[in-house]
């Protein structure tokens, strides 16, 4: 279990092959492009670069991590020796449902297939597969360096080895691993994404503010961050499939993602990754609200 393929080399996949790259592993990083995986690569180098600034790691640390990380664009030539593959590619069941049935070929007979989803179910995704008790869902937070909690989620046929290995291996990153069951939203956004959909309902009836819901929340609540920036760390159009992908499970009113969720990604307003959300990135209005324009 020493070679692990990493899928995807976005904002959760290079802090995935960056956390087990820091703690010994050797990573094979694969994309699609070899663009995203420099944006990637690069993302790792400066996230390092500021943990040798805080003494957290030394320069050779640093050096031995990039070292342990290669970098593919072909899946077989990527995975074809993994003992563990991560997925954490694009929150899209066909993309996810593809990836799996091309890794049951390509991958030893014995290598555990792991999803980061947020949200697709564990059990559809291993019935793609000859081997469903060695899927699971290996849920990092983001950013994955820092966050401790991995939820470890059981599909309907994850076997108790494959489930003690990942427990196992989460620890030997110095995460804590919770075990869960296979139901929508997992534990996690189970509970947090009604929360950030009731905090976009509350701006959208016009009750409060961008920066008025996120202060109740932070100081009323001790919340970090509001709801509303971390909708906008999430990322918009992850929020919104996760919210589908309950609604769509419970059939139950209360997960429907509110229309102003919806019309933000209609409207490529994706949060942080494309630059602005309920908060502006750009450089020059940073963290200024935007929101104004989608409300009634
Ligand atoms: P992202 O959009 O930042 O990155 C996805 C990457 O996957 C992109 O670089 C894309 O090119 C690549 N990709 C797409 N199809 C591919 C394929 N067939 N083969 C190889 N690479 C492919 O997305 P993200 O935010 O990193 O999310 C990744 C996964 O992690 C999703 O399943 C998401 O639900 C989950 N997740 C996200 C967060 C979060 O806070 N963003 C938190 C926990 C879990």
């Amino acid at each position: 279990m020493k070679n692990i393929a990493v899928i995807g080399a976005g904002t959760m996949g290079n802090g995935i092959a960056h956390t087990f790259a820091q703690f010994g592993y050797k990573v094979s990083l694969i994309d699609t492009s070899q663009n995203n995986l420099d944006r990637g690569l690069a993302t790792i180098t400066k996230n390092l670069d500021r943990m040798v600034a805080k003494d957290k790691i030394t320069e050779a640390q640093k050096k031995e991590t990039l070292d342990n990380i290669n970098t593919y664009t072909d899946l077989e030539k990527g995975a074809e020796y993994a003992g563990l593959v991560v997925e954490a590619s694009t929150e899209n069941e066909k993309i996810k449902l593809d990836l799996f049935r091309n890794l049951d070929k390509i991958c030893p007979e014995d290598t555990i297939l792991a999803t980061n989803t947020s949200s697709i179910p564990i059990t559809k995704i291993a019935a793609v597969t000859r081997r469903p008790e060695q899927v699971i869902g290996m849920h990092f937070m983001n950013p994955v360096p820092i966050m401790k909690l991995v939820e470890v989620i059981r599909g309907y046929n994850t076997s108790d080895e494959t489930t003690n290995t990942i427990l196992e291996l989460s620890k030997n990153l110095k995460k804590t691993p919770t075990e869960v069951n296979d139901y929508p939203g997992f534990v996690a956004n189970r509970i947090l994404m009604p929360m950030i959909n009731e905090a976009i309902e509350t701006l959208y009836n016009n009750v409060a503010g961008v920066e008025e819901i996120d202060t109740v929340m932070k100081l009323g609540m001790a919340h970090p961050m509001g709801p509303l920036q971390l909708a906008d760390f999430i990322g918009l159009d992850v929020c919104h499939s996760i919210l589908e992908v309950m609604y769509e499970g419970f059939k139950k009113p209360k997960y429907a993602p509110c229309p102003l969720l919806v019309n933000m990604v209609r409207a490529g307003k994706l949060g942080v990754k494309s630059g602005e959300g309920f908060y502006d990135y750009s450089e020059s209005r940073k963290a200024e609200k935007v929101s104004a324009q989608f409300t009634s």
